[in-house]
């Protein structure tokens, strides 16, 4: 079967509104297309989504493939995964981006499955490059341990797949008079499809402003252990109005929430401030902020990669280094009243 050359990205959707995260992607598949000449189209599961088409075209999709279903209200993985792969064998784009969502996350690896091509997760940049006159989608991750970028690309099979932690790529500017073709498509299902089957989703409370949002955000890394404790971090934190976060082996050891992990499998911030408290700067962990206006890192390793990415260093034992900074930085807030 020959494919169609299209840039797929797959439409993620609530209350009636295409996700955030779901128009950062379109915005970079309209760019991936103009390298490859191939027109973006979206595909939108659920029920009762019909403005999210309109949306969609306004920030660049020019098709639109809508899958309108009851049963397929709330997600559902092996269905969703059913038709989705379906449109893929019918109509074979040449790449299909999904967002690293907790959705995203787990319908893209069964679609890639169920069609027989590669698919890499997390990516932190998405660019074409022709290989022997064909155009390949290069797909950037963080890799050996953290120290390096590399490009994975998928020569044979199509389409070829990647996933994309929201917050990596900018939103597009909307186009209010765009339009986009939309093609009804119907859901072939039967029981099969639901022997296990989400019945409810329930928002956590949050307690706290969400890491993507936060305007600052203090980091700690396993260097943080010396301080025997959260409070000292934390109290930065206040001080500068800023939320906690931390690196992989923090939130392993139970110090930080998984939904406060910063990093490739983690969040990905945008804050105007990063304050970095004894983590190395593996890549896997400095992807994560890329697109924080200021960074300060302490550490102290004064050859620690952590420094090469950030705008202020201290190097010291933050045991030193902690106390005296969230004091001057009470003393500054104090005094400009
Ligand atoms: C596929 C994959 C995905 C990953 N995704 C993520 C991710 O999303 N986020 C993430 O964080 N990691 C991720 N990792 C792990 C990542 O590669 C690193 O192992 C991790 O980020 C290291 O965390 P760290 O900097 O806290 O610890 P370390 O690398 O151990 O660094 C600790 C630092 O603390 C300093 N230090 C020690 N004591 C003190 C002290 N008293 N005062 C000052 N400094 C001190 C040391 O000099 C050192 O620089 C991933 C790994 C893989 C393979």
């Amino acid at each position: 079967m020959t494919g169609k050359n299209e840039t797929w990205v797959y439409a993620e959707q609530k209350a009636g509104h295409a996700s955030k995260a779901t128009l950062q992607l379109l915005g970079k598949a309209v760019e991936l297309g103009k390298e490859t000449g191939s027109p973006t189209v979206c595909v939108l599961v659920g029920s009762g989504a019909q403005g999210v088409p309109r949306e969609l075209a306004a920030y660049g999709a020019s098709k639109v493939y809508v899958v309108d279903d009851p049963r397929l209200e709330l997600y559902q993985s092996e269905a969703y995964a059913s038709v989705v792969a379906g449109l893929v064998k019918e109509h074979c784009p040449e790449i299909f981006l999904f967002a690293a969502t907790d959705v995203g996350e787990d319908l893209a690896p069964r679609v890639a499955a169920k069609v027989g091509t590669g698919l890499t997760a997390h990516c932190i940049d998405l660019r074409i490059e022709k290989r022997d006159g064909v155009p390949l989608l290069h797909q950037t991750v963080p890799a050996w341990g953290g120290g390096m970028r590399i490009d994975i690309v998928c020569p044979k099979h199509r389409p070829q797949m990647a996933t994309v932690k929201p917050g990596v790529f900018d939103l597009p500017v909307p186009k209010s008079d765009s339009n986009a073709e939309v093609v009804d498509v119907p859901a072939q299902l039967n029981e099969k499809h639901f022997r296990a089957r989400t019945i409810e989703v329930k928002e956590e409370a949050q307690r706290e402003t969400p890491l993507t949002e936060a305007d600052a955000v203090v980091a700690v890394g396993w260097g943080a252990y010396s301080l025997g404790g959260i409070q000292c971090p934390q109290e930065l934190a206040e001080a500068v109005c800023g939320t906690l976060a931390g690196t992989r082996p923090m939130v392993d050891s139970g110090w930080i929430p998984p939904d406060r992990m910063v990093g490739q499998s983690g969040k990905v911030v945008s804050s105007r401030l990063f304050i970095s408290l004894g983590a190395s700067g593996a890549m896997h962990f400095t992807s994560g902020f890329e697109r924080a206006k200021f960074v300060v890192a302490v550490d102290q390793n004064p050859k620690a990669p952590i420094f090469q990415v950030a705008d202020i260093g201290i190097v010291g034992d933050l045991r030193e280094v902690l106390p005296c900074l969230t004091e001057e930085i009470k003393k500054q807030k104090s005094s400009k009243g």
